[in-house]
């Protein structure tokens, strides 16, 4: 055999017997902690497609009038004043303002501001509601405005609600849908069809084991919050796929010093 053949094969029996752990970064509620920016905003949305990363991640809720909207927190503040955000209208909510001015983004703003971006993902986060009933409509109205505009190869889906990853799974068999709530083995996701897991790295680090189980069942692993210097290393050690950060620099500057 040519020597060259010979050693890009041994190369590639070693990628396939140890895995090509290029892990990669994700903008936790977008690239916020930069000047002009706020979290979950459109232009944390543009500033992390900017800094080169795999992914922006954003939440989402619906209004009572049926209106998906942006925003991680269950409530948020208006003139001293707490709405929660699935009872109050979207004419009153849209009156707040995020810490860089911006009003709270519609889902259809985020996604015609993601269609112009060039190299992030957008992982979109369902929050859990108060009825099962909310949510079908939240992801069924969501992954319908993604169809419409072509992105469907573009979003990854993540929620801590089993309802919403088994509706997001059933309504679109093609995309990434991950699981955050930390409790169940890669082995159960499997039965779920689900793409793998997304969770804390606390949980990981209890059961890091499940890295490689769901490795081998072909899953793909994320961990989150991951923001300290320390963490983010032992996270990296761990050959994840992705790391969910509020400091995707950092993380970034980590990654290619490795
Ligand atoms: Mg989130």
């Amino acid at each position: 055999m040519d020597k060259k053949i010979y050693l890009s094969f041994l190369f590639l029996l070693f990628v396939t017997a140890y895995g090509w752990s290029q892990t990669q970064v994700i903008a936790h509620r977008g690239f916020w902690k930069t000047e002009g920016s706020a979290q979950n905003s459109i232009a944390s949305l543009m500033k992390a497609d900017s800094i080169g990363v795999y992914g922006s991640e954003m939440d989402m809720w619906i209004t009572p009038d049926g209106i998906p909207v942006v925003h991680h927190d269950a409530d948020a503040t208006l003139n001293g004043e707490k709405l929660i955000i699935q009872d109050t209208p979207f004419a009153t909510l849209r009156k707040v303002k995020l810490a860089n001015g911006e009003p709270i983004p519609t889902v259809e703003e985020y996604l015609d501001a993601f269609s112009n971006c060039k190299h992030v993902k957008l992982i979109m986060e369902f929050k859990t509601h108060r009825s099962k009933e909310r949510e079908d409509v939240l992801v069924e109205k969501v992954i319908n405005m993604v169809r419409e505009r072509g992105l469907g190869d573009r979003v990854e889906y993540i929620a801590f609600g089993l309802n919403f990853v088994q509706q997001a799974r059933k309504l679109a068999p093609d995309a990434p849908v991950y699981y955050l709530n930390g409790d169940l083995s890669p082995k159960v996701l499997d039965t779920m069809n689900l793409s793998g897991f997304d969770y804390n790295l606390k949980v990981v680090y209890n059961k890091p084991e499940w890295v490689k189980e769901a490795h081998a069942l072909g899953q793909k692993v994320n961990v989150w919050t991951v923001n300290k210097p320390e963490d983010i290393q032992k996270i990296i050690d761990l050959g994840v796929d992705f790391i969910t950060t509020d400091e995707p620099v950092r993380v970034k500057e980590m990654l290619q010093a490795q």
